[in-house]
């Protein structure tokens, strides 16, 4: 598109009273652009201004320096043929470090803070250009659900009863899961006292019933090949070994090692991602509701498992009870209470706890006379209402509950003595019991099969690092049913243990999302965090190198490879984070809105003053998920900013390549700062790995600039969150003393 621009400087919102308008003009006139101005940009005069331009003039490009980007959305969009870029002159300086000087003048540094965002702002404007989305050719609109439990069905019906096809995938020959076995389920309604029929044979009856849901029991995916909209799923009977079997998980560690030659590829001999089944189904998007199997409990020989018969796990006396072979004296044990006596089972947890107080009502149904259920607990978990139906079970005759260690089950007769210290009763206890339960916890799917079996490069498992114990991973803060499989939706067991009232929202929740993703590559825009981007990662292949980085490290494996090592996008794969083009060193990786010109032209528009050691300047590459709303909302509380630091905004660290920081640098720039979300175990990039993969790489930059016989610490990475806003400033402060320290870039000026 020919591009024609208008640029208009908003004056309101103080902006007007602490800088020097004219001033800002010429800084925009400058970069090639006249600037007009107005006291409201955002009401209806000041858009009447911006919409007489775009029909008088033909403007299809317009600069807003005003308020920050997060904010009026609506009042600058002028519609799809026009592109907007806005500078943010209201949050970040006007409120953030606009002092007026007591004799009214202008400061001189808040002013220069000023014309440097104009300046970045029409650059930015000229670098950009219009996004073409991505479309398929046709894409399938069913949805894939792989299993055929509470989760499994649930989410089958939704998706049904939103008008999508479904085909449910079991791998035994009925459907129901494990919750067919459950004797009663826990309350979910007002006063939360009652246990309640499972509902599951109901369930398994719509979904039987349902013209709109295929049911395949006795099956398992063999493959899963392709992307969002177009995945190439095949099917094999359940337990039959095909050429597409993944008998291993593969961690990201491992990939590295494998490609070092240090470690034998666990999947050596399974078939070429690259090659698609003629035969197989075609889906739209995957709901994965695998669920989760009941943790070992072996280990525990002083619990007497697997040596003493009437000692059972909680899976294995639902099953009893759904018979109606409850003893009358049982004792529940919560937690294993050996070395560490305040752990827990493994994977115990909420649901381990209700299931306890669950099981103890079975007893005292089943022998309202003589019924005793003794539950022994470190830690008692009852989140939400189910806290009522704590009480209502502290309450009834038959049921004890306590705190204690238990060290010892013997036997006893047919049953057992279990020996408890440290009770909340102050004594140790010896209890006799026909009976011992211990509370096995609930292990994902995932944990230990790459069920999924995905055909892509970057291997056949749903999760790749060995985070949160195998449960199928997200973004646990903002994005629950993500996984990092974009078009691949977790819900039920096997994304977090829950019990079947959850398990009903949460199955409904991966639904809704696996409808969204589909109906966002029908319009060929993104699905989460980057909802509706119409861009995506464009490669000059040309002069590629296949160096893999991109491959290697895209988090969400949207890239596959030829057998040359050349990246093979898969766009509907894509979350739009810009990894790639971070990662890629000959840097011919782009988005139409954001790219590496544009960027480094961007920080080449900062002017660096040479000669004067009081204006350092600091480039600081803020990630527009967590890092840029916090910087707003500092200055809406008018927290102080220092106002030698200029702030660029990237869709995420990872997206920053390092060409920008030399870039910095070589400009005379005095140091480089990146602000993104935390990493590691507790991450809470929108990007999985993003600022993770940033400071690695930042790493790096530090080993560069030492070999140039500059400080490393010029260039740093801080983690934070949303609501550090607060604390931005201090961490600002801080950065930029030790570059005040350190003193001028010496390459200046060369
Ligand atoms: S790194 Fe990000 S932008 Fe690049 S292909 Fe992967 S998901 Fe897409
Ligand atoms: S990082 Fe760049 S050069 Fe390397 S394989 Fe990817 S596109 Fe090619």
């Amino acid at each position: 598109m020919d591009k024609v621009y208008g640029a208009y400087l908003c004056t309101g919102c103080g902006i007007g009273d602490v800088l020097d308008v004219e001033g800002l003009k010429s800084a925009a006139s400058e970069t090639g652009m006249e600037m007009q101005e107005h006291g409201c940009l955002c009401g209806a005069e000041g858009r009447a201004l911006i919409e007489k331009d775009i029909q008088e003039k033909g403007v299809n490009t317009v600069v807003v320096c005003a308020c920050s980007p997060r904010v009026m959305q609506k009042e600058f969009d002028f519609g799809e043929g026009t592109i907007t870029v806005r500078g943010n002159l209201r949050e970040q300086v006007a409120w953030a470090a606009g002092d007026k000087p007591e004799d009214g003048s202008v400061d001189e540094f808040l002013q220069e803070l000023g014309a440097d965002y104009v300046r970045m702002a029409v650059t930015r404007a000229q670098k950009t250009a219009q996004p073409e989305p991505y479309k398929l050719e046709s894409i399938s609109k069913k949805i894939l659900v792989m299993g055929g439990g509470l989760a499994g069905l649930t989410a089958a019906k939704e998706a049904a009863a939103a008008g999508y096809e479904v085909t449910v995938v079991e791998k035994e020959k009925e459907l129901g899961g494990k919750a067919l076995g459950w004797r009663k389920m826990f309350p979910t309604s007002y006063p939360y006292d009652q246990l309640e029929e499972p509902s599951i044979a109901q369930l398994v009856k719509d979904v039987q019933g349902n013209s709109k849901i295929t049911v395949k029991t006795a099956t398992e995916v063999a493959r899963i090949a392709g992307a969002p909209g177009q995945f190439n799923v095949t099917f094999k009977k359940t337990g039959e070994k095909t050429e597409w079997d993944a008998p291993a998980r593969v961690t990201v560690d491992q990939q590295d090692l494998i490609a070092k030659g240090e470690m034998e590829d666990p999947n050596k001999g399974m078939k070429k991602y690259t090659e698609l089944n003629p035969d197989g189904e075609l889906f739209g998007a995957v709901v994965l509701a695998t669920g989760w199997t009941p943790a070992k409990v072996e280990g525990c020989e002083h619990l007497g498992y697997g040596t003493l018969k009437c000692v059972v796990t909680n899976a294995e006396f639902e099953k009893l009870a759904k018979n109606g072979q409850v003893p009358a004296r049982v004792a529940f044990v919560q937690s294993p209470g050996g070395k560490d006596k305040d752990a827990d089972f493994p994977y115990c947890n909420a649901v381990t706890s209700m299931v306890a107080l669950k099981q103890a009502n079975y007893v005292v149904e089943d022998h309202p006379e003589d019924g005793q259920a003794y539950i022994l607990y470190q830690h008692m978990r009852t989140p939400g209402n189910a806290e009522l139906y704590y009480k209502a079970m502290q309450a009834k005759d038959g049921v004890f509950l306590t705190k204690g260690a238990v060290t010892k089950v013997e036997a006893k007769g047919s049953g057992a003595t279990v020996v408890v210290e440290n009770t909340l009763l102050g004594e140790d206890l010896n209890i006799d019991v026909d009976m011992v339960v211990l509370a096995a916890g609930m292990v994902p799917g995932t944990a230990e099969q790459p069920v999924i079996n995905l055909a892509y490069r970057q291997g056949p498992a749903l999760i790749d690092l060995d985070l949160y114990d195998g449960y199928a991973d997200s973004n646990f803060v903002c994005f629950p049913y993500e996984t990092r499989r974009t078009g691949v939706y977790a819900c039920g067991g096997v994304r977090k243990a829950e019990t079947m009232e959850e398990t009903i929202d949460d199955a409904t929740g991966a639904a809704l999302k696996a409808i969204q993703c589909i109906e966002s590559v029908n319009r060929g825009v993104a699905v989460h965090p980057r909802s509706g981007d119409m861009t995506f990662p464009d490669f000059f292949f040309q002069r590629c190198t296949q160096c893999k980085r991109c491959t290697e490290e895209c988090p969400f494996g949207a890239l596959d490879d030829d057998e040359k090592g050349t990246p093979l996008p898969n766009p509907t794969r894509c979350r739009r984070c810009g990894t790639c083009m971070g990662a890629c060193p000959e840097r011919i990786v782009g988005f139409a809105d954001y790219n590496i010109d544009m960027i480094g032209s961007m920080v080449k528009a900062i002017e660096v003053p040479d000669d004067d050691e009081e204006k350092l300047r600091i480039a600081v590459f803020v990630c527009e998920n967590d890092a840029y709303p916090a910087l707003d909302m500092s200055g809406m509380h008018r927290n102080k900013m220092n106002k030698l630091v200029r702030f660029i905004p990237v869709r995420c660290l990872g997206s920053v390549n390092m060409v920008w920081i030399k870039d910095a640098m070589s400009a005379g720039m005095d140091g480089v700062l990146l602000l993104g979300c935390k990493y590691g175990d507790d991450y809470q990039c929108h990007f999985a790995k993003g600022s993770e993969i940033a400071n690695r790489r930042m790493e790096n930059i530090g080993e560069t600039l030492g070999t140039l016989g500059l400080e490393p610490e010029r260039c740093a990475v801080r983690q934070v969150a949303i609501s550090d806003y607060d604390k931005i400033p201090q961490i600002i402060d801080e950065f930029v003393e030790e570059i005040v320290g350190m003193g001028p870039n010496p390459f200046k000026g060369f």
